[in-house]
């Protein structure tokens, strides 16, 4: 029996192991995919406070390893389900513990236009700084106007020929200094109220139609970056805890779901900031009241 199973092994969960771990507690962290989250696809991190630049690789590996050291016990494998006694299910076993912590992140969020799919790993990508180094000197666009966009756009103009930034608004939910930066590189082009309406190409990507201001363009570019915000993923949960019109778990305090001893942190929940700070901050607070509360069980 486990004090606590975290699910899930990006900032948010991480930050619980390590809370927990530090007041000797019996803890799981279960992952689908590979440690990190999100986190991972960042290519400099400027806001993180105390450290003035980071890679998100480079910040997910140092914590990983500071929760390892720990002896922490981390499985790669998918969880499927919690059932109401608290046992939870993966695609490889079962295990039954007295406190839960979802972490689970969100993921990419798609276009939803045709061949998006086909054309992964052939000229779409979702991580400029995992696939931008196969686009040196070619042409490629990005999709979005948030701080993912812009950095990838930032990364992209150091290594492709053209860069072209498309984003559906004429204004950015960026910061204002990302933006500044690119705007002084000299190979990005900007095309703002534009949406991408096709992927057209045979065995890769070879262009891209948008809709630009209600006309119709054809842009030729070797690989296309999607950076339009993120998903949640949570629909496994939700006949343990309450969701969100867009699937984000309810949560009033921010920590506590409506199941006892089963807590949600990170870009999991609804919330008004979804940083890495803000990622960080949840998962202490979830590993300390969970110590909490396993404590006043005991
Ligand atoms: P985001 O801030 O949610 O921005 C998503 C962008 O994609 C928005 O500009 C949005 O347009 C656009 N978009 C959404 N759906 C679209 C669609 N179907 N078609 C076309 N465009 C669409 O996402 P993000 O940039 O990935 O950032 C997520 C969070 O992580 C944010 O809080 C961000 O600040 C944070 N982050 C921080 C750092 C850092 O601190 N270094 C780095 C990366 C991300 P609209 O604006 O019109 O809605």
């Amino acid at each position: 029996m486990y004090d606590v199973i975290i699910i899930g092994a990006g900032p948010a969960g991480l930050t619980s192991a390590l809370y927990l771990k530090r007041a000797n507690k019996k803890v799981l962290v279960l992952e689908a995919k590979s440690y990190g989250g999100q986190i991972v696809n960042a290519n400099r991190i400027e806001n993180y406070p105390g450290i003035e630049l980071i890679s998100g690789f480079d910040f997910a590996t140092n914590l990983y390893n500071q929760v390892k050291k720990l002896d922490t016990e981390i499985r790669y494998e998918m969880v499927l389900r919690i059932e109401e006694d608290k046992t939870v299910v993966t695609n490889k076993d079962k295990y039954q513990t007295k406190s839960i912590i979802i972490a689970t992140g969100a993921e990419n969020r798609k276009l939803n236009i045709k061949k998006e799919d086909y054309f992964v790993g052939k000229g779409v990508s979702y991580c400029a700084t995992c696939d931008g180094n196969f686009y040196k000197n070619k042409m490629v666009a990005v999709n979005g106007g948030g701080n993912t966009a812009i950095e990838d756009a930032l990364y992209l103009a150091d290594i492709a020929k053209e860069v072209y930034l498309i984003h559906r608004r004429d204004e950015f939910r960026a910061e204002d200094k990302l933006i500044a930066e690119l705007k002084k590189k000299k190979n990005v082009t900007f095309i703002l109220n534009a949406t991408i309406i096709s992927l057209n190409g045979k065995k890769r990507i070879e262009s891209i139609t948008i809709n630009n201001n209600n006309k119709k363009q054809t842009l030729k570019v070797d690989g296309l970056f999607i950076a339009v915000g993120q998903e949640p993923k949570n629909e496994i949960f939700n006949n343990i805890v309450d969701l969100d019109d867009k699937g984000y778990i309810i949560s009033l305090d921010g920590v506590h779901t409506k199941a006892s001893h089963v807590y949600v942190a990170g870009d999991a929940r609804v919330k008004g900031l979804r940083q890495l700070t803000t990622a960080v901050s949840d998962g202490s607070i979830a590993a300390v009241t969970a110590i909490k509360e396993l404590n006043s069980k005991d």
